[in-house]
C-alpha cells in the first residue's frame, strides 16, 4: 500500500485525499493551511484568556464549576488534570458509553478520577436504540461514527445542563483528531434527515438533538488545546507520573473498539483510511516522525476485514451487504444546513459567553 500511492512529503496524506494538492516540494494543501494556522499563535495570551474564563465560572455552580468529557485518553485526563490541580476548578468528569467502550479505558477513568478527587458519571443509552441508529447510518453513509458524531456532544451538552453546569471544557484537539471535513462533515439537519422514516424522531430528541439554540447559549464550551500549548512528551509524563498512566506516545490506540472496523469501511468507501488522516495530523505536528507513522499505518491499517468485522456488524443487525454499492455512500446524498447557516453557528459559539 505504502510503495504504490504518492504522499504527502510531510504528513503522509495520499493523493487520492479530497481536492489535495502538492505544492513544488511536494508538501500537500492541508501541510500547507496547517502551517497558516498554527505557525504564529501567542500562546501566553491564550493562556490569560482561559484564565479569565475559568475566574467567571469558579465557585458558581452550585456543587461543580465546569463538566469535562472524560474518556480515560491522555488528551481529557490531562485536561481534567490541569482543571482541577493546576487551575483549582471544581470538575464532573463525564464519562460516555457508545456500546463499544474499550472497558481498558473506562477502567482507567474511574481510577484516575478518585485519585484525582473529582466525581464521575458514565452515561450508557440504551443500546437498542444505538444499534438502529448506527444500522441507519451504515446502511445509508457507510459511515459508522456518524451517528457518535451527533450523540456524543448532545449527550455532554445534556449532562452539563442537567447537572446545573454552565461550562464545559474538553481535551479535543482539532489539530490532532480533526477528521477530513470533506470526508466526514455532519450536522444535525443531516443527521435528522438521514433517520427520517427510519426511527421516529421522538425516540431520537432527548439524545441526538439539542433542546434549543437559547438554552444551548446558556452553555459555554471550550477545548483546552486551542489556549495551552499540547506538549505530548510533557503530557505523558505528568500523567505517567501522576496517575500511573502506562502508557507511551509510540502507543496510540483509540478507546472506541468500532475503530478498526470504522477505519476499514472508511477505505473500502474512500480509498484511504481512517489511521492514514489521524497519523498525518500527528506527523504534521511533530508528534510522531514521517516514518513512524508510515510504519504504524502500514501494521494497523485494515487493508482486509480486520478480525471481528462480522460480529462488529451483527451487534448492530447488519452484515456484509452493506458493502455493496458503499462507494456511492455518503453523509453528503442527504440535505445538510446550508453552509452560511453552518459558519455562523460555529461562529455565534465561539463569540458567546
Ligand atoms: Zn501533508
Amino acid at each position: 500500500m505504502t510503495e504504490e500511492v504518492r504522499r504527502c512529503t510531510r504528513c503522509i496524506l495520499p493523493e487520492n485525499y479530497p481536492n489535495i494538492d502538492f505544492d513544488e516540494n511536494g508538501v500537500c494543501r492541508v501541510c500547507r493551511e496547517h502551517d497558516q494556522k498554527y505557525s504564529n499563535i501567542d500562546w501566553d495570551a491564550r493562556r490569560k484568556k482561559l484564565e479569565k474564563i475559568l475566574d467567571r465560572y469558579r465557585g458558581k455552580g452550585a456543587k461543580y464549576d465546569v463538566l469535562v468529557p472524560f474518556s480515560g485518553g491522555k488528551d481529557s485526563t490531562y485536561t481534567l488534570w490541569v482543571l482541577r490541580n493546576r487551575y483549582g476548578m471544581r470538575c464532573l468528569a463525564f464519562n460516555f458509553d457508545n456500546g463499544f467502550l474499550d472497558p481498558g479505558a473506562l477502567a482507567f477513568a474511574k481510577k484516575s478520577a478518585a485519585k484525582l478527587g473529582v466525581d464521575l458519571i458514565t452515561y450508557t443509552p440504551d443500546f437498542d436504540l444505538l444499534k438502529k441508529v448506527y444500522k441507519r447510518a451504515i446502511e445509508t453513509t457507510g459511515e459508522f461514527c456518524a451517528a457518535c458524531v451527533v450523540l456524543i456532544p448532545t449527550a455532554i451538552f445534556r449532562a452539563a445542563d442537567t447537572q446545573g453546569i454552565r461550562f464545559i471544557a474538553a481535551g479535543f484537539s482539532d489539530m490532532l483528531e480533526a477528521p477530513p471535513p470533506e470526508t466526514s462533515y455532519m450536522d444535525r439537519v443531516y443527521f435528522r434527515n438521514m433517520m427520517k422514516g427510519a426511527i421516529p424522531m421522538d425516540e431520537l430528541k432527548w439524545d441526538y438533538f439539542f433542546p434549543s439554540w437559547k438554552r444551548m447559549f446558556k452553555v459555554k464550551q471550550i477545548n483546552l488545546p486551542d489556549y495551552i500549548e499540547w506538549d505530548l512528551p510533557f503530557i505523558y509524563d505528568t500523567l505517567n507520573r501522576e496517575l500511573d498512566f502506562g502508557k507511551s506516545m509510540a502507543d496510540v490506540r483509540y478507546d472506541c473498539l468500532g475503530t478498526p472496523h470504522s477505519s476499514f469501511l472508511f477505505r473500502t468507501r474512500i480509498g484511504f483510511g481512517k489511521y492514514e488522516y489521524l497519523y498525518a495530523n500527528m506527523v504534521r505536528s511533530g508528534v510522531i516522525s514521517r516514518e513512524e507513522a508510515l510504519k504504524t499505518v502500514d501494521e494497523r491499517e485494515p487493508k482486509s476485514a480486520p478480525e471481528g468485522f462480522d460480529e462488529f456488524l451483527a451487534s448492530m443487525g447488519c452484515d456484509r451487504s452493506i458493502l455493496d454499492g458503499i462507494e456511492e455512500k455518503s453523509v453528503s446524498n442527504f440535505r445538510g444546513r446550508n453552509s452560511t447557516m453552518r459558519r455562523l453557528a460555529i461562529k455565534l459559539r465561539e463569540i458567546l459567553p
